[in-house]
Order: C-alpha cells, then structure tokens, then sequence
C-alpha cells in the first residue's frame, strides 16, 4: 500500500532522509525506531504529504507523489484513505467529542448529519469511551483525547493509520489505554506506521520494525531478529540505550 524507493529529502542545506526504500503491505503492521533527530516524524509525514520529497519514488494506495511539487490530485486521494495520529492530540477545544469526530464524515465523505453521528458513536464505543461523546476535549485526559483523536481518523475510514509517538505526550498510567486501542486495530488487520518509543508494543505488535540512523534504515526486520539479535552497531548502541 505504501511504496518508496530511492527517496531523499532535504531541509534546506540538511540531508534528512537518505535513499529511504520502503514497502509496507496491505495489513502490515511497520514500527519506525530511532533516536531524536533521526528522520522518523519526517518519514511518516512524507506517507500523507505533510512533507515533500526531493527524489525517488513515493506511491500510496496507487497514488503517485512526486518529487517537490507533490501531485495536487494524488494528495487529494491520499489525505482521504491515510489517518494520522499525533503525540499531540490536535483536537477542536470549541467542539464537543462526538463534534470532533463527526467533522470529516461530513466534510470529506458528504455523510448526512445523522450518518455522521452513527459513525462517530460506534467509533467512540470502539475506543472504550461511548460516556464521553457530549463532553468538550479538555474535560478528558490525555489518554482519553487521544482515543478521540484515533477514532477522529478512523471516521474518514481509512487504508492506512500513521502514528507519530502517540503516547508520548501522555502521563504514564495513561499509555497502556492508548496502545490497547492500537493493538486492536492491528488485530482487526489495519495497516499501520508507528514510529514509537514503546519497545514492548513494537515487539509485540510489530511484523516488521525499522530503524532509521541519520536519515538512513540501517536495520530492518522481524522485531525478535531487531531486538534479540540486531546486526547493525548502531542499531545495538540505540537498543542497549532504550531497551
Ligand atoms: P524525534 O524523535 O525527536 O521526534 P525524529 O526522528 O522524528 O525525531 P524528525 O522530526 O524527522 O526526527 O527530524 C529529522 C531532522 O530534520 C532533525 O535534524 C530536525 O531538526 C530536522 N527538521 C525537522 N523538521 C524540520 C523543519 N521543518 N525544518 C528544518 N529542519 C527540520
Ligand atoms: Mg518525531
């Protein structure tokens, strides 16, 4: 579904993605790792267009990017079929939770008042908060907001889901909420990119994990060959910090 090849990018003088070849397939659950500065948020965000590319190849779902000036109709189609998840939940502070929520159905998909409003309550009973629909974002906790920001996504009903470290904004007590969420829709076989910093989760939900060292995946595969037995030095160096 997601197909890159020969990808580079630049900010300005900055080389931050280097020949980034990368195939996620319809189901695959693709876990990003890597330490600060490494490219992963800019990886991800080329996936939807939030960022451009300066060569190579980047199709989605069938859509081709290309290189700077992006492709006005692609990234139309794009933005329909990909949902993302931020570390920040991003919500409308002015909007009541089912509001949030029932925003892109009737925007993106011409979805009636009521149809938005069925979608927007299964998708809050799927997220384990249907209680909280009347409620305004910041009467929630965090962990609460970014379950309404993942079913926000999921309204647009989405081929694919980016995540972009959604637990790290969130007290601790709060992450297990979120990842449960996440875990579930991996199950129920969405196709996923989480860069994370939640090893247990990557090694548990993960098919494939990739680490990315300044711009470049240096290491790339099942997460018991990444984790227990990584063949890249920079790569043991990350894991021996964070694990
Ligand atoms: P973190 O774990 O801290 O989120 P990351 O792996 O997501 O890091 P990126 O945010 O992708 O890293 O950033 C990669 C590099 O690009 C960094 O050196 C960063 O400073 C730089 N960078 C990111 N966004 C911009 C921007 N809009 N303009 C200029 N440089 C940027
Ligand atoms: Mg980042």
């Amino acid at each position: 579904i997601v197909n890159m090849k020969g990808m580079n990018k630049y900010f300005g003088p900055l080389h931050v993605l280097k020949e980034i070849d990368l195939t996620v397939a319809k189901g695959e659950v693709v876990v990003v790792i890597g330490a600060s500065g490494s490219g992963k948020s800019t990886l991800i965000r080329c996936v939807n267009g939030l960022e451009e590319f300066e060569s190579g190849e980047l199709t989605v779902d069938g859509h081709p990017l290309a290189p700077r000036s992006g492709n006005p109709q692609s990234l139309a189609e794009i933005r329909k079929e990909v949902g993302m998840v931020f570390q920040q939940f991003n919500l409308f502070p002015h909007l009541t939770v089912k509001q949030n929520i029932m925003l892109a159905p009737k925007k993106v998909k011409d979805a009636s008042q009521s149809e938005a409003s069925e979608i927007a309550e299964r998708l809050l009973n799927r997220v384990g908060i249907g209680n909280q629909a009347d409620k305004y974002p910041t009467h929630l906790s965090g962990g609460q907001q970014q379950r309404v920001a993942i079913a926000r996504a999921l309204a647009m009903d989405p081929r694919l889901m980016l995540f972009d470290e959604p637990t790290s904004a969130l007290d601790p007590e709060m992450i297990g909420e979120v990842l449960d969420v996440m875990r579930e829709l991996a199950k129920e076989g969405m196709t996923m990119m989480v860069v994370t910093h939640e090893m247990g989760f990557a090694r548990e939900v993960a098919d494939r994990v990739i680490y990315i060292h300044e711009g470049r995946i240096v290491e790339e595969g099942k997460p018991a060959d990444v984790f227990d037995n990584p063949q890249n030095e920079r790569t043991q160096a990350f894991l021996s910090r964070v694990l």
